[in-house]
This record gives structure tokens, sequence and C-alpha cells, in this order.
């Protein structure tokens, strides 16, 4: 069989009739230099923000399992319509749903995980010659054999991991930007298109707010060896490519700054200054599913005394955070306190490594512009900090 490319297209690609009729002759473009293809796509434009808002309008706190068949319905409207429109450009084509795929998860709904991807039904479909568009963002728990979502942005994640299991070529991933960006191209208007960029600084960069792909997808692509081209869909000239950090890439000191405006802080004042109690602490969040991100904690100044932890979480993890924490005051905390409406901004370059001195730098610049640095982490390519949103 020809070599395989799995195409993306993410919601702004596919908004309308006219966008999806473009996905689809591009689709239809690469079958016709020889490909086998397989489409994966997000729900059009906003349709799962507006899911969302539904669910919200009949319920204060919807249950997980219904969300996820309620969500996953929106990438199926955008393959079964897609499909339609390969048709007419006089190819075959079939849709599946992520079930049907075979994209087999764990069954934490609305956040699951891929275990396996059994994609012979794919393979079965591309060997009659279809194109096949995969629903994103979905898949059928192991056990329970019930629909879940990967959580948001989640199509990128259900396109690798479909071109891992079909050893395909590149992942193409089809958006409204141009590529991996120095800096978010809306605030900073001389930001530059980066043509590759390892996976670790694209981690880092996923982790730290960059938009342009899900975190977890990167993680997987590096975890398979899937190569992905991030790239526009109204646009043929080439994205940027993300692989391995290797010979033929240079290592800029800083390959870019990020940003994200969605982070909440938590503050636990009194905790007992003894083996166990950040396990405890962390242990519960985690059982709730809570995305910890920056952790600070300092040993107590004079001896004897009680300790002080602050982390951070995405602000639509607060209310699952505190929910889960609760049960353990006075007991693993005095008290805790939430900040609401944090942000965080972070240098990533994998040159940082070998060069001291980027960290002060970055103070300087902040202190000069009269920021407030709340937290600071680092990890050896990146520096990030926690300030006011
Ligand atoms: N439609 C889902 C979302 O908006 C998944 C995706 O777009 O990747 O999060
Ligand atoms: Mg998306």
């Amino acid at each position: 069989m020809s070599a395989t490319i799995v195409m993306k297209f993410g919601g702004t690609s596919v908004a309308d009739a006219e966008h999806i009729q473009s996905a689809a002759r591009r689709i239809v473009h690469k079958r016709e230099e020889g490909y086998s293809v397989v489409a994966v796509l997000s729900a059009r434009g906003k349709t799962t923000d507006e899911l969302i808002a539904m669910a919200e309008e009949v319920s204060a706190d919807p249950d997980p399992r219904e969300m996820d068949m309620l969500l996953s319905t929106g990438e199926r409207i955008a393959c079964a319509l897609c499909a339609m429109a390969i048709h007419d450009l006089g190819h075959r084509a079939i849709s599946l749903t992520g079930s049907q795929a075979g994209i087999v998860t764990d069954e934490s709904h609305t956040k699951a995980l891929i275990v396996d991807v059994r994609a012979d039904r794919i393979r079965a479909a591309l060997e009659k010659d279809n194109i096949v568009l995969v629903a994103g963002f979905q898949g059928v728990s192991s056990a329970g054999r019930d629909v879940t979502t990967l959580g948001r942005g989640g199509s990128d994640t259900s396109a690798v991991a479909v071109a891992a299991a079909l050893d395909a070529q590149v992942c193409e991933i089809y958006t409204d930007v141009l590529g991996v960006f120095t800096a978010d191209p809306r605030i900073v208007p001389d930001a530059r298109k980066l043509e590759t960029v390892s996976f670790e600084e694209v981690l880092e960069m996923a982790a730290s707010g960059a938009g342009v792909l899900q975190l977890r997808s990167v993680e997987y692509a590096r975890n398979h060896g899937v190569r992905i081209h991030c790239r526009s869909s109204f646009d043929e000239q080439p994205g940027t490519v993300v692989e391995a950090e290797g010979d033929t890439m240079e290592q800029p000191l800083i390959t870019a700054v990020t940003h994200s405006r969605s982070e909440s802080r938590i503050t636990l004042i009194g905790v007992p200054d003894a083996p166990g109690a950040a396990a405890r602490i962390f242990e519960a969040l985690a059982g709730a599913n809570v995305n910890v991100d920056m952790i600070v904690q300092n040993e107590p100044a004079s001896a004897g005394g009680l300790a002080e932890i602050s982390f951070t979480v995405p602000r639509e993890d607060l209310r699952v955070a505190r929910a889960a924490l609760e049960p353990l005051a006075g007991e693993a905390f005095a008290e805790l306190h939430a900040h609401e409406e944090m942000g965080k901004v972070s240098i990533v370059g994998a040159g940082m490594r070998s060069h001291p001195g980027v960290a002060a730098k970055v103070f300087g610049v902040l202190a000069g512009e009269g920021v407030n640095i709340d937290m600071i982490s680092t990890s050896p390519i990146k520096i990030s900090c926690v300030i006011d949103r």
C-alpha cells in the first residue's frame, strides 16, 4: 500500500460549508498525489463551546459521561459533512467515530487518555481506496464501552495517535495560523514562524500556554516518534516541523516567549513540616484529576514552624481542586487561599541549557516593566514566571 499521511483540520478549518469544501479539496489533492489519506477533524468553529453552554443551561454540574456523549457529536458532524464533500469531488470516503476508528481510552470522562488504537477498520477502509475521516477528540472506554473525550484541543492527540498506529509518514496539523511562532503574533507583531522546533521545546511551549498544539499530542508524538507538521489550511507554504532534537537543528538561546491568562493559584497555609504532608495534598488533587502545574514550597524558617505550599492549576480546574482539598482542611493544612486570576509568562529555548544568566535577564525585563513576579519555576530549557493576569 502507498505511504499514509494523516491530516488534521482544526475547528476554524471546517467552520462552514465553504471551509469544509476547501478542506475536502486539500485532502483529495493529497490522495491524488498517491498517498493513503486519513483526515482527523475537529468540531466546526465554536461547536464545542456551544455544546458546553447547552449543558450548562440545563445543569449546574453536568454528568461527565453525558457530557462526553454530547461533546463527541461536534466532530461527527464535521466528518460526515466532509465525507459528503469528498464524494462530490469524485472520491471514495467514509467517516468513522472515534469508537469505530478503534481509539480505545481509559475511563476518565472529559479528559480520557488513549490506551490503544486498534486501527484495523481504518486500514481496511484505506485498502478499499477510501479516504478515511476520523472524528477527533473522542474514543471509547475499554471497560465501560462508553464514549469518552480527550480534553479540549484533543483532536490533535487523536491525529497523532492514528498517525502512530498507521506508521504514517507525517501527521499534518492544519490550523488557522502558519505554524509555531516565536510568540503570539496577535500580541507581538514581529513574531516569526519557526521552521523547525524540537519536541522538548514544543512541550514546554504547550505547557506554558502556546495554544498551537495540545500538550498531550506532542507527548504522544515524541513517545511514538511521529513527525508533526503544523501548517495553515489557508496557505500552501510549509509551516513548522516538530521533530527530535538533532544535528540538523540549530539551537537558539531563546526559541519562544509564551504566555497564559488562564491560571489560578492556590496557597495552603499551615502545612505540617513532616514527611507525607505534600504527598497527602497532591494525592488528593491527582485523585480528582487536577492538572497541577507550578509548585512552590519552602522549609519553614523557624524550627517547628509550619510550611506554606503554593501551586497553580488551570482556572477551569479550580473548583474541583478546592473540592478535593476541603476534606483535608485542619489536618493537612490550616487555610486555603485561592487567587483566581493569574497569568504566566515563559521563555523557552534549548540553547538555555548551556547559557547562564538568562534568568537574571528575564527578571530584569519584568522589573523594568513594573511587573511583580509571584512564583518562578524553571526547567533546563524554560523559565516561567507567574504574574498577575
Ligand atoms: N472540538 C474540541 C475542542 O474544541 C476538540 C478539538 O478541537 O481538538 O476542544
Ligand atoms: Mg481545536
